[in-house]
């Protein structure tokens, strides 16, 4: 994957994806203005994608619940973990849920709405660069450190200086999944609780212990598990290696909430909920 620089971000037309981590890291709703001023023509958040692929985790575990499977799920939004497996524990990527992360959801949402833009992914995640170039359809991937240096190469302001860049993210603004990058986040945002009850999931984080998990699978079965989700990096998404790593992790995390709760209070009425509806003719499904 080539890497992305100022100069080439004033040739085309970019939109951004912000991951949702990016509050942990920068103030909010100053990124917005700094990520326009740089020169991206749209901003958008992860947390529509992250959304429309809780549906389809929620459609996967329903379907083979009432098959009577027996089989032990394992969430697939970290490239980190579904690479690990399929390396060290190919007899388990079968048991990985089909569905493409947040970045790849948003991404195709992006090709519908933004078709002549070129996307660039902006999160705390090296491995994002493999899954990007396994998905084809973001351009760029830079992680928040190497945004950093881009955004200081630039010389942007921390703070809004100027009142002509629109300091909201476009389009498909959404809430509840804005906790995603937590570990845990993702069951936490599911809305499983007519499929599944909290002994059914294990939430999990750090190679460590994932590898006790995955060696103790027996026929497709951890235990009487039906859903773990796992993230490679401890305290999920907000300890990734590309962020800038200033803050704890207990800080970040406070910073997401905070980010979260903030939204729901003040920010509902943009208006721009995500709604399902609008993107009813993507397959988010994806193989492993
Ligand atoms: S948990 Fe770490 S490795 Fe996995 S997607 Fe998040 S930042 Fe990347």
């Amino acid at each position: 994957m080539n890497s992305l620089t100022s100069s080439t971000l004033k040739k085309y037309r970019f939109v951004c994806l912000l991951a949702p981590s990016f509050a942990s890291e920068f103030d909010y709703p100053d990124i917005i203005y700094r990520l326009r001023k740089l020169g991206f023509d749209q901003v958008v958040e992860l947390t529509f994608g992250a959304k429309m692929i809780n549906h389809v985790y929620y459609e996967i575990l329903k379907e083979s619940i009432d098959k009577k499977e027996e089989k032990t799920w394992i969430a697939s939004p970290c490239p980190t973990l579904v690479n690990f497996i399929r390396v060290k524990y190919p007899n388990l990527v079968k048991n990985l849920v089909p569905v493409h992360s947040p970045m790849g959801a948003m991404s195709l949402i992006c090709k519908k709405f933004y078709p002549k833009h070129k996307q660039v992914f902006i999160g705390p995640c090296i491995t994002k660069k493999l899954e990007a170039g396994e998905i084809g359809t973001v351009d760029y991937v830079l992680t928040f450190k190497e945004l950093e240096e881009m955004l200081e190469e630039n010389k942007i302001p921390l703070k809004i200086t100027e009142s002509k860049y629109c300091i909201t993210f476009d389009k498909f603004y959404n809430d509840y999944t804005k906790i995603y990058p937590i570990s845990g986040g993702l069951s936490d945002t599911l809305h499983y609780d007519d499929l599944l009850k909290d002994k059914d999931i294990l939430v999990l984080e750090g190679l460590n212990d994932i590898i006790k998990v995955l060696d103790n699978f027996k026929d497709g079965c951890y235990k009487n598990y039906k859903f773990l989700d796992i993230l490679n990096c401890k305290g999920g998404c907000i300890n990734g290696p590309g962020m800038i790593g200033e803050r704890s992790v207990s800080e970040r995390r406070k910073r997401i909430l905070k980010y979260r709760d903030n939204a729901r209070r003040y920010e509902k009425d943009l208006g721009r909920a995500g709604k399902k509806i609008i993107v009813k003719d993507i397959d988010f499904r994806r193989k492993f």
